[in-house]
């Protein structure tokens, strides 16, 4: 089932996946079935806000009916912020943060993932960082901030036991990152 079967809202539902829901609590959402759909993760969810088809809610609800190639299809999933308010907000303890997680490891085991997040992937296992301005040292000493922030950047040895996770993960088996084990990279240098 397509993202544009859903978005013109006809949803055949005999061709919904079954598995999902299970797959989904074997990687992390084992409260999936708690879910209610009482919205109330919706409203505080800046997803919402920036647009997007798929948002907490709504992904709870696609994985119900099975929808995996709809959320696979769309970049919704890649777009939550962690900021963790639906999980601060669900009277049923659900922990919808942790749904979409799980979703996520199962769009990495089917290879459905977005350019950007796999830049995002590849500067993590640079620096430790998804998102790393390599810049920004001067502008950090402007204001009179180490060149380098206090995380693995600044720590070698910590950046090496991240990667030395990180070969561990499903990641090292898909190959979409080159995993250089002879240590830190210059990348990660400001
Ligand atoms: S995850 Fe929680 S807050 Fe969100 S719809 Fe389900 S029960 Fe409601
Ligand atoms: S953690 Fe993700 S899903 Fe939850 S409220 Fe924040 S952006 Fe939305």
């Amino acid at each position: 089932m397509s993202s544009d079967q859903v978005a013109t809202g006809v949803i055949n539902l005999s061709e919904g996946d079954s598995s999902l829901a299970n797959e989904i609590k074997e990687l992390g959402g084992e409260e999936l079935m708690e879910c209610i759909q009482c919205a109330k993760c919706a409203a505080a969810c800046p997803m919402v806000l920036a647009g997007f088809p798929f948002f907490n809610k709504r992904i709870i609800q696609a994985i119900f009916l099975g929808l995996r190639d709809a959320l696979l299809d769309d970049s919704s999933i890649w777009a939550c912020q962690s900021c963790n308010r639906c999980t601060e907000v669900c009277p049923r303890e659900v922990n919808p943060f942790e749904i979409i997680q799980a979703m996520r490891r199962v769009a990495i085991r089917e290879f459905a993932l977005p350019t950007l997040s796999i830049e995002g992937l590849k500067s993590l296992y640079d620096t430790g960082h998804a998102v790393y301005l390599a810049g920004a040292g001067n502008t950090r000493a402007k204001v009179g901030l180490p060149e380098k922030p206090p995380s693995t950047v600044a720590n070698p040895e910590a950046l090496k036991e991240l990667q030395a996770v990180i070969r561990k993960t499903a990641l090292a088996d898909l190959g979409i990152i080159p995993m250089d084990e002879s240590g830190v990279k210059e990348t990660c240098e400001v």
